[in-house]
């Protein structure tokens, strides 16, 4: 086990036989500050699927906490149980109560699985919650700041690729329409770009048809994997994770790539592909980090200016990250890991005078 975590910090197993929980958090690397990540809610089919999920996972938010400068580490839990049956408030309360015997090394809240609400009862144990809904202190929506920050990152890529930020005058294939993707595609829309979507629910798309007929703009919908050879300028994939595969890869005819959806590449060697092939990869964790900005800067007391400008500085990463893979001719995928890996070994240089626990990295919620 412990070659398996070595390049994590601490891995707590959380038993209550009480409530049934069975919870593993997983804290990768807290250089930048206290861990933070989601905690999602699966039936595991085996323990050790829950692990791996959790080491995985809890690794890429350090990755991606580091791209978004927030004083955050990586760190991510995994409820082993069944959303649809397992979710009592007993269960989530006693969840809270091992994140508060981490006495503030770690800050969890909603992911897959689980709903803000699921950690009102977590809240009544901790303070390390985000996330929550807004009558309890949270942020509300986080896909608006992640669609803002997808919206950032076209820019930084049209820039790259065409030579001008305009959203007009280019064509982007969109798949999934749900809360990140409805409003990329309406704000596209409004800026005069033409539009090819696909969803596998209909209600959706009837959605932004009817939106579309409003705005007075274009769109055409395709059925399936017709998205991946769609005649677009820009792929805006913001549904599922690991499209970028084997079986889809040439078959794009885009210049770029660049959405919401986690984990786009199957593997980082789909990376090193789609550089090859002279197509534009927009690394996910860096365009989709605007939600992970707004829980982060609610520990602070919630404040959405102050977010968006945070937001914003999504198109300078990649406009840096961008020019780092130019200049050492490799991937966008692994500039943007040498980019975050620098970021952790810098802060490691840095002399601190206080004790890690410092005012002002911390929660200020009383
Ligand atoms: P969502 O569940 O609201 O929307 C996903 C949409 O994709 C749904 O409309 C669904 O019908 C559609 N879809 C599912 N499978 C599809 C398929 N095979 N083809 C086409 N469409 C399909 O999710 P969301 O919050 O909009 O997130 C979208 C993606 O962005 C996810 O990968 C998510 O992990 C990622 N993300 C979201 C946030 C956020 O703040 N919501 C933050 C970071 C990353």
């Amino acid at each position: 086990m412990f070659d398996r975590i070595a390049e994590h910090e601490q891995v707590l197993f959380c038993n209550d036989a009480a409530t049934g929980l069975k919870a593993i958090i997983a804290i990768h690397n807290t250089t930048l500050g206290p861990a933070l990540g989601g905690c999602r809610m699966r039936p595991y089919e085996t323990v050790d699927d829950a692990i791996e999920d959790v080491l995985r996972l809890s690794k890429g938010m350090t990755y991606k906490c580091a791209a978004a400068d927030v004083d955050f580490g990586g760190g991510k839990a995994v409820i082993i149980g069944d959303p649809l049956t397992d979710r009592t408030p007993e269960l989530f309360r006693a969840f809270g109560q091992f994140v508060e015997s981490l006495n503030g090394r770690f800050y969890t809240g909603t992911d897959m699985g689980t709903t803000p609400d699921n950690f009102v009862h977590s809240l009544r144990e901790t303070n390390c919650i985000v996330g929550v809904p807004e009558e309890y202190g949270g942020s509300g929506d986080s896909s608006i700041p992640t669609a803002k920050g997808v919206l950032y990152g076209i820019q930084a890529t049209n820039k790259m690729v065409f030579g001008n930020e305009e959203f007009g005058g280019k064509t982007y294939a969109i798949q999934g329409l749900g809360k990140v993707g409805y409003k990329v595609a309406e704000m596209l829309l409004e800026e005069g770009a033409e539009i090819i979507v696909t969803d596998i629910n209909r209600h959706a798309i009837d959605r932004l048809i009817q939106r579309a007929i409003e705005l007075k703009g274009e769109v055409k919908v395709v059925s399936g994997d017709e998205i991946y050879e769609a005649d677009a300028d820009v792929f805006v994939p913001c549904a599922l994770g690991g499209i970028i595969n084997d079986r889809t890869i040439d078959k794009l005819k885009v210049s770029a790539v660049v959405g919401s959806a986690n984990n786009q590449l199957l593997t980082i060697e789909h990376g090193d592909r789609l550089h090859n092939r002279g197509i534009l990869y927009a690394p996910d964790y860096i365009v989709n980090s605007g939600g992970l900005i707004q829980v982060s800067d609610e520990l602070y007391s919630p404040h959405p200016m102050r977010v968006l400008q945070k937001t914003k500085a999504i198109y300078d990463t990649l406009h840096t990250v961008f020019k780092n893979a130019e200049e050492s001719s490799i991937s966008t995928v692994q500039a943007a890991n040498y980019f975050c890996e620098e970021r952790i070994e810098s802060r490691k240089r840095r002399n601190s005078f206080f004790s890690h626990k410092k005012p002002g990295k911390w929660a200020v919620r009383s």
